[in-house]
């Protein structure tokens, strides 16, 4: 049966699951607080591009986007390691042909989404309308309509909260669901946003296929390509400390910062410090609620209800997910949006807890193990082993970000077998062709494999 749904946020979910509820027949009202991106020139808001992975090209092709997307979307094949000498070493993300993610601009995918849900005539998207309040009781969503000045209220029997992080919707559901819970944990790290430009022809300063990183064990550099040549650079560092954003308070600190840091970045970062005090320093929160709907009448999807930190490139994805999982509900709950929802949140929240604590661990790769000989190793003997056990073996960065039929959660829990496998096999050599294979087989009988779950 066709239903009136209001969703709450014009973000990357709140567009794509406006895609898949107009899909499905819905009658879908989309409120947005900010202007419409297409029209007026403004930041997208957080990063200026994000990686884009299997989990979200999947969700994208399921409704008739994914060409779209890879026509602005560059591939990185892997990690492009800079030590602080300016020596680089390439570490691929996978060993297949299409083992690779994407670089995107979030305002174009933003963009194309609006546009794609648009262009359905049960769509409508109205913008410059900040969501204040949603009473649960009446089921009344209070806007005030950022161009005129002017607040409105609006009867809503169902909603979908897609407005990030810091969502007004979470709130709401807070203050009326029974037995709410939610951590909201801001990382001691912040980001600042930089930039390397495209060089005087036009083209790219660095390898344009990878991700760049400076590790630096404590904080770490990275760079993304973007499609007119440029790299957008990210700096991760504390927010406090002897080694923090306070230090870096003139252009002298900075420059003799990246100076002593990065010396490779720097030379290709001619405006450094202007852009640097131009660009604000960014939070990263991570934030487990639950539980995420109230009867047939609310339900919160992407960052709403699970922001991640950005160190797996999930955030997104994994918001991009949901918007799968509640474009195959609708399939099949055609008048039950309480059972909808209630199956949506069972689904989806153990994924949601594994990709948080991922992205959390993968930090801590990114920026110091990522250069250890050891940890280069244990990825190589990974490869080994996926290359012998095809379909039994994936490594763990595989599983979570090529491998979209393992749930999150199944491949957080055989990444821990699998480290402990790796670190055995990896205690007693320095090369992979040292590998016991012996030894390999053995302890692969006693490991779970990569089944779908
Ligand atoms: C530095 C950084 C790098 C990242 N890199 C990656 C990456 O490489 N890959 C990846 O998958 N993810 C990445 N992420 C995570 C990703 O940005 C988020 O997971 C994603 O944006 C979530 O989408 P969303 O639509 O749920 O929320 P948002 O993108 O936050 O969108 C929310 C929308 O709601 C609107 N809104 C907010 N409040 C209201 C209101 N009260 N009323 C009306 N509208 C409102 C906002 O204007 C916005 O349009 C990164 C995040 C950061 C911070």
């Amino acid at each position: 049966m066709s239903e009136s749904v209001q969703v709450v946020g014009g973000g990357l979910v709140g567009a794509l699951s406006s895609i898949f509820l107009a899909k499905h027949g819905h009658t879908v009202s989309l409120f947005e607080r900010r202007p419409d991106m297409r029209r007026a020139s403004i930041s997208a808001g957080r990063s200026i591009n994000l990686a884009v992975t299997a989990r979200g090209l999947k969700a994208l092709e399921e409704v008739g986007l994914r060409e779209a997307v890879m026509k602005i979307a560059i591939p990185m094949k892997g990690r492009m390691l800079h030590d602080i000498e300016g020596n680089m070493t390439f570490v691929p993300y996978g060993q297949k042909a299409h083992e690779v993610i994407y670089s995107v601009s979030r305002g174009e995918l933003n963009k194309l989404l609006l546009t794609k849900a648009e262009a359905y005539p049960n769509v409508t998207i109205r913008f410059d309308q900040r969501c204040t309040a949603y009473d649960a009781k009446t089921r009344t969503l209070s806007f005030h309509d950022e161009q005129q000045g002017k607040d409105h209220q609006l009867v809503a029997p169902r909603v979908l909260g897609t407005d990030g992080s810091a969502s007004v919707l979470r709130h709401a559901l807070s203050l009326h669901a029974t037995g709410f819970g939610q951590t909201e944990d801001m990382l001691d790290y912040g980001y600042k946003e930089l930039v390397i430009p495209a060089t005087a022809t036009g083209g790219f300063a660095m390898e344009k296929e990878a991700l760049h990183i400076w590790p630096r064990k404590n904080y770490m550099l990275i760079a993304l390509p973007n499609m007119d040549g440029s790299f957008t650079v990210t700096l991760f560092y504390p927010h406090k400390g002897a080694e923090s954003f306070e230090t870096l308070t003139t252009p002298e600190a900075v420059q003799a910062f990246f100076a002593q840091q990065f010396p490779d970045a720097l030379k290709l970062m001619p405006d450094l410090t202007a852009v640097f005090f131009g660009n604000p320093t960014g939070a990263m929160v991570t934030v487990k609620s639950f539980p995420w709907h109230i009867g047939d009448q609310l339900m919160l999807l992407g960052d709403a209800s699970h922001a991640i930190v950005p160190f797996f490139g999930q955030g997104m994805n994994s918001g991009f997910e949901d918007c799968s999982a509640l474009g195959t509900l609708l399939s099949t709950h055609t008048d039950d949006w309480q059972q909808l929802f209630s199956q949506l949140e069972a689904d989806r929240k153990p994924n949601a807890d594994a990709i948080a604590d991922l992205a959390l661990e993968n930090f801590v790769e990114m920026r110091d193990t990522v250069a250890d000989a050891k940890f280069q190793l244990k990825k190589q003997i990974g490869f080994a082993l996926e290359a012998r056990y095809p379909g039994r073996f994936i490594p763990r960065y595989a599983m979570v970000v090529f491998h979209p039929e393992i749930s999150y959660a199944r491949a957080q829990a055989l990444g821990v077998e699998q480290d402990r496998i790796l670190s055995e096999l990896a205690a007693d050599i320095t090369d992979v062709a040292q590998l016991n294979w012996e030894h390999a087989e053995q302890l692969m009988e006693g490991y779970s494999g990569a089944k779908a779950a």
